[in-house]
């Protein structure tokens, strides 16, 4: 059978190049005799694994050395109890609310302290990221999370908010190593990898290490981030897989040139899709155009029995999981880092005859 485009939030597209290596890998890895599946964590050969995965990310996102990189389970959802129980040493966090994640994220820390919302875009249905200062957030913060690209809505920030001397915390789940970021501006990046990363199953912490060791005492030991970088990250098993698919996939990003040449294929497959959004009527971009995610694009047609017919029509023609979230409605296309350019011709291509053959 054929590949199709696969505009899956999440899991999602894997770079082919990816996928071929480690089919070629798959069964015997090296001169191992083993499966990367079958491996011990423990081992020579999966102790250069996760090495070389950390300083591959290093490389790719130019992480300062006074960041500890981790490879932890979970998922992102995880995080949004280990940041406060590892970070909320006064016990008091400002969140900014911009999609359904943050808000997670804010009702999980809850549970842990003083948690304020310093600004929300909840009624205007999250179509864009608020605006903040540094006069939003309160001093005494322990620190100040956002999410900075909007899975569900399809908004990310267009600059990294200004919080002063309080550590920003990002949910970078469906926007890391997408273009270049400056680390240092912020105390903790997460991300779950089944977006942009790796299958399911890793999630990266990236935090300044001078966050790290006053975890609060009934913190479980596997949500420790002292105890899980003192220990590699391999305190208990971890997903070795997944660490060695990131691997992969950290190695493609550096032979296309880096983070700066993904960031111009990413822009490339963006505009083409809202340009074509812009100079038409028969779709919607419901989103504020300053707040426009690279990655995940939502659009609908206004009838929701016409974005139906598109998302069911537009899978028969290979252009999969265009249906939007179930909260949203309408129709998602998420254009991470491995879908090629001509995955989102097809789309634009089959958007316009769609709307020719479907008069409103
Ligand atoms: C998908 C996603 C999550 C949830 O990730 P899990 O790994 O499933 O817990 C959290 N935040 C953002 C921004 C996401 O896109």
């Amino acid at each position: 059978m054929q590949r199709v485009y696969n505009f899956s939030a999440g899991p999602s597209m894997l770079p082919l190049p990816v996928l071929e290596k480690a089919a070629a890998d798959l069964v015997c890895y090296g001169d191992s005799g083993m499966s990367v599946m079958e491996m011990s964590h423990r081992s020579p050969a999966f102790e250069a694994i996760i090495t070389e995965a950390e300083a591959l990310l290093r490389q790719v996102m130019s992480i300062p050395d006074n960041y500890k990189v981790l490879f932890l389970q979970g998922g992102a959802s995880t995080q949004f109890a280990a940041v406060p129980l590892n970070l909320m040493v006064n016990r008091k966090a400002d969140y900014i609310l911009s999609g359904q994640f943050s808000t997670k994220a804010y009702k999980e820390a809850q549970k842990y302290g003083d948690v304020a919302v310093a600004a929300s875009s909840k009624e205007d249905n999250f179509s864009f990221v608020p605006a903040t200062d540094r006069s939003s957030f309160r001093p005494d913060a322990d620190y100040v999370h956002i999410c900075f690209n909007n899975t569900i809505y399809g908004t990310k920030y267009p600059y990294i908010p200004d919080t002063g001397d309080i550590p920003l915390v990002a949910d970078m789940s469906s926007c890391i190593i997408s273009e270049p970021v400056d680390v240092s501006r912020f105390g903790l990046i997460y991300a779950g990898a089944q977006k942009n990363m790796a299958p399911a199953g890793l999630t990266v912490v990236i935090v300044r290490e001078d966050l790290i060791g006053n975890a609060r005492p009934e913190t479980p030991a596997m949500l420790d981030y002292k105890l899980m970088a003192d220990n590699g990250s391999m305190y208990n098993t971890p997903p070795c897989w997944p660490i060695y698919m990131a691997k992969l996939v950290y190695e493609w990003i550096l032979s296309i040139g880096g983070l700066e040449e993904m960031k111009k294929r990413n822009e490339k497959k963006a505009a083409l899709l809202y340009d074509y959004l812009d100079g038409q009527d028969y779709y919607k971009a419901p989103v504020r155009k300053e707040s426009r995610s690279m990655m995940n694009v939502t659009f609908v047609t206004g009838d929701a029995d016409l974005d139906k017919k598109f998302a069911s029509e537009a899978a028969a023609e290979g252009l999969k999981n265009l249906k939007g979230h179930r909260s949203v409605g309408g129709m998602r296309a998420s254009i991470y880092n491995a879908m090629p350019y001509e995955g989102v011709e097809k789309l634009v291509a089959f958007m316009k005859e769609f709307a020719a053959r479907n008069p409103k």
